[in-house]
C-alpha cells in the first residue's frame, strides 16, 4: 500500500507518474518499488503497456480516486495501438495490461501489430524539449508524455519541433523508472535538417496519431478496413468496379506521394519489384496484423480523415469473383464447340467463324490460338498474314496476366504457394505455350519473379506464426515449424523460424 500518488498530468506516461513517485519519496531500490506500487514483485518491460493495472489500483490509498480505465486509456498508448484492432482484440489486451494475463511481451506486441509487420518500437523514450522548459517554468518539474512516445512521431505537435531521445530505455527488462529531469532532459533544440515537406506530413501524421490517442472511437473489424480501404482506391481509379486492385498504378502513386527518405524514416520502404513488399499485402484480405503507423500512412495517402474510417456506415469492397471454371475441363469444352463450328460452317472464313462464335472465339484465341491456328481453316485471300502470330501482342497479355497471377498465390487463404513458373500457369489454367521462348518479357517476369527456397520458407513460416497467433494458440518453434508443414526435425527450418521468432 502507498500513501499517496502524485496528480497525473495531462497526456503523462503511467510509467512517468511512477518514476516521480519514486523521486518524491526517494526510494533508490527498484525491486522495493514495485512492490510498494504493485504488492508484490513483477517483472516490468514496457513503459508503453504496462501490465497488472488492477494490483497497482488496489495499493492506492483509500482515498484516491482514479480507476483502472483512466490510467489504461489516458495514460499509457493503449488506444493509439488498438485503433485498428477488432472490438474483441482491443477488450484482450485492455484485460492483459489489468490482470497481467498472456502478458508475455510477444503476445501483446504481437496482436498490437509488432513484429510480423516489422514496424519496431521505439527504444527510448522521447521529450519535446520545449515543452520541458514550458513544464519546469509552469509546473517546476517536467513529465513523460503519452504523444510523444508513439511510433512515427517526430515532431511536437504543439511547439512543431523536433523530439529529442532521451538515454532511458522505454522497453526491455532494463526499465528503470527515471524522471524527465535535468539528468536526462535538456531544453536545447534539435537542428532540423528535414525538408519542409517530411516536416508538414509528419505533422499530419502526428496529428492523426493524436486523434486515434485521444478519441475513443468504435472499433471496427479487420476486413471492414480491408473493404473501406478498397472503396477509397475505387474512387481514385485505383480498383477496378469490382474491387481488383491496380497495383502497379496504387504503388507508383503511394511512392510519389510519399518522398523515398520519409518512408524510409517511417519504416515503411516499399520495394515495387518485391511481390511480398508490406503495401501489397496491406490492402488485401488477410489475417496479418498491420502496425497502426501503416494504417496511418495509407489513410494520409488517401486523404481522408479519421473520423470517416470509424462513422462511415457502408462498405462495399471487393465483390466476390464469378465462379471459376476448371481450365482444364474447360479448354476441351471451348475446342470441342469450336471444331463442332467450324463443321457446321465448312466454307466459313476466319472473320465469319468469329462473328458466329463470338465469346468462344474471343477466349481461344486468346488463350488457346496455338491451337486455334491449327485446326481454324484460313481465309483463301491474305492467309499468310492472318496466320501470323502476333506474338509481341501476345507477349503483352501474357506478363498483364502472370502479375495477376502471383498477386492471386501471394493472397490466397490458407497454407501459401511458392511462385514458380509451374505454379503462376496452373494459377492461370494455361496450356504449356506458356512458356514459350517467343513470349520475351513474360519468360523474363517467371524468371525474375521465382521465389527463392528459403524466401518461400520465410513465408510459410510467417504465415504459420501469424495462423497460430490468430487462434490464440501458444507460439513455440516446435509448433510453428509443424503448422508450416516442415515436419519437427529439420534443424535448417528450425534455424529460420528463431530468426522469425526472435524479430517479433
Ligand atoms: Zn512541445
Amino acid at each position: 500500500m502507498i500513501n499517496f500518488l502524485p496528480e497525473l498530468y495531462e497526456n503523462e506516461l503511467f510509467y512517468s507518474v511512477i518514476a516521480r513517485y519514486r523521486t518524491k519519496c526517494g526510494m533508490v531500490s527498484g525491486r522495493a518499488l514495485i512492490e510498494d506500487l504493485f504488492g508484490r514483485y513483477i517483472v516490468i518491460t514496457s513503459s508503453n503497456f504496462p501490465l497488472y493495472i488492477k494490483d497497482f489500483i488496489r495499493n492506492l490509498p483509500p482515498s484516491s480516486k482514479i480507476a483502472e480505465k483512466e490510467i489504461i486509456e489516458k495514460h499509457t498508448t493503449f488506444r493509439f495501438y488498438t485503433s485498428f484492432l477488432s472490438g474483441e482484440k482491443t477488450k484482450l489486451i485492455y484485460q492483459t495490461m489489468e490482470d497481467g494475463r498472456n502478458g508475455s511481451k510477444l503476445n501483446i506486441e504481437q496482436r498490437l501489430g509488432f513484429g510480423g509487420s516489422k514496424v519496431r518500437q521505439l527504444s527510448y523514450l522521447r521529450y519535446c524539449p520545449v515543452c520541458y522548459q514550458e513544464d519546469l517554468e509552469t509546473l517546476g518539474e517536467s513529465y513523460w508524455r503519452t504523444n510523444h512516445q508513439i511510433i512515427g512521431v517526430f515532431y511536437c505537435s504543439k511547439h512543431h519541433v523536433l523530439l529529442k531521445e532521451s538515454s532511458v530505455l522505454s522497453t526491455g527488462t532494463g526499465i528503470d523508472f527515471i524522471c524527465a529531469d535535468e539528468r536526462v532532459c535538456n531544453a536545447e533544440l534539435l537542428e532540423d535538417k528535414y525538408p519542409c515537406t517530411i516536416k508538414s506530413l509528419n505533422l499530419k501524421y502526428t496529428h492523426n496519431a493524436e486523434v486515434l490517442l485521444n478519441g475513443n472511437f468504435p472499433r471496427k473489424e479487420l476486413s471492414y478496413i480491408i473493404d473501406y480501404y478498397i472503396d477509397r482506391l475505387r474512387e481514385r481509379r485505383l480498383a477496378s468496379k469490382n474491387g481488383s486492385l491496380y497495383m502497379k498504378d496504387l504503388q507508383e502513386r503511394f511512392m510519389h506521394f510519399y518522398p523515398k527518405q520519409y518512408l524510409e524514416m517511417m519504416q515503411s520502404s516499399v520495394d515495387p519489384d518485391s511481390p511480398s513488399n508490406w503495401l501489397r499485402l496491406f490492402v488485401r484480405h488477410n489475417n496479418r496484423n498491420r502496425s497502426p503507423l501503416r494504417h496511418l500512412l495509407f489513410l494520409q495517402f488517401l486523404g481522408v480523415e479519421i473520423d470517416d474510417l470509424f462513422e462511415n456506415k457502408k462498405v462495399i469492397g471487393k465483390k466476390s469473383v464469378q465462379v471459376q471454371y476448371n481450365p482444364t475441363f474447360d479448354i476441351q469444352k471451348r475446342r470441342k464447340k469450336w471444331l463442332q463450328l467450324i463443321a457446321e460452317n465448312p466454307n466459313a472464313n476466319r472473320s465469319q467463324l468469329k462473328e458466329k462464335g463470338k465469346g468462344l472465339h474471343t477466349w481461344i484465341y486468346r488463350y488457346d490460338r496455338d491451337w486455334y491456328n491449327k485446326v481454324t481453316p484460313k481465309a483463301a485471300l491474305g492467309k499468310k498474314k492472318s496466320a501470323v502470330i502476333d506474338w509481341d501482342k501476345r507477349d503483352e497479355e501474357c506478363l498483364r496476366l502472370a502479375k495477376e497471377a502471383v498477386e492471386i498465390i501471394l493472397h490466397r487463404e490458407g497454407k501459401p504457394i511458392r511462385i514458380t513458373p509451374s505454379s503462376i500457369r496452373n494459377t492461370l489454367g494455361l496450356g504449356s505455350w506458356f512458356h514459350n521462348k517467343k513470349l520475351v518479357r513474360t519468360q523474363r517476369y517467371l524468371k525474375e519473379v521465382k521465389e527463392d527456397i528459403d524466401e518461400f520458407r520465410i513465408r510459410k513460416i510467417k504465415w504459420a506464426i501469424d495462423e497460430i497467433i490468430e487462434n490464440n494458440g501458444v507460439l513455440t518453434p516446435y509448433k510453428v515449424q509443424l503448422y508450416a508443414g516442415f515436419g519437427g526435425s529439420n534443424k535448417v527450418i528450425r534455424k529460420l523460424i528463431l530468426i522469425e521468432l526472435d524479430r517479433m
